[in-house]
């Protein structure tokens, strides 16, 4: 199954081929999940890609999903994100919600760590927690503020709406360039 996928990077593979090249085993989906999950191959399916069906699958490159880590067992994966509730410690979303600033994609957990490895942090439940695609993504070395960008991101998500625009404002004010370009990205991904 994996080699199928790596000789098809970039085709859109379907269930039934995958069943056929599973030898026909009824639990070949759950072997396409090990992949991503547990060898953090960057499969991608309609929960992904609004342009992929159910049962299509995507094999996006060779690189390894961000922040994937071996050295992570698949106990303490489900241990971080049962503690944190299955939602991004940064930004909120839960697993599976509609991802704004992902084109809408479903948003997708990863295991991060708090203090990043290049600086010393260690793989086990208290240096870790579950971060989506999105942070995941834009964050790799920026650890050392992120516990407060965490508290602040939650009391922002509990205000009021009329508090969370000035905040905007606020913000938007303070980097005005950064902002154009954040809405030009988010524009040209549609
Ligand atoms: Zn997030």
């Amino acid at each position: 199954m994996r080699e199928y996928f790596l000789r098809n990077v970039g085709v859109i593979l379907n269930s039934v081929e995958l069943f056929d090249v599973s030898g026909g085993k009824t639990e070949w989906g759950r072997r396409v999940r090990e992949l991503r999950n547990q060898e953090g191959m960057n499969i991608v399916t309609h929960n992904d890609r609004s342009e992929l069906k159910p049962g299509q699958y995507l094999l996006i490159s060779t690189k390894p999903l961000p922040f994937f880590d071996r050295s992570i067992s698949k106990e303490l994966r489900s241990f971080v994100l049962d503690r944190n509730g299955y939602t991004c410690q940064m930004c909120g979303i839960a697993a599976g919600e509609p991802h704004p600033a992902d084109n809408g994609r479903k948003a997708r957990l990863h295991i991060g760590h708090i203090i990043d490895k290049s600086m010393g942090g260690k793989d086990e439940a208290n240096n870790l927690k579950a971060v989506c695609s999105v942070c995941n993504e834009g964050s790799s070395n920026l650890t050392l503020n992120r516990p407060d960008a965490i508290k602040l991101l939650a009391q922002i998500r509990r205000a009021p709406a009329g508090d969370q625009l000035d905040v905007l404002k606020w913000v938007i004010t303070k980097f005005p360039k950064q902002a154009r370009d954040i809405l030009d990205k988010l524009n040209n991904s549609v």
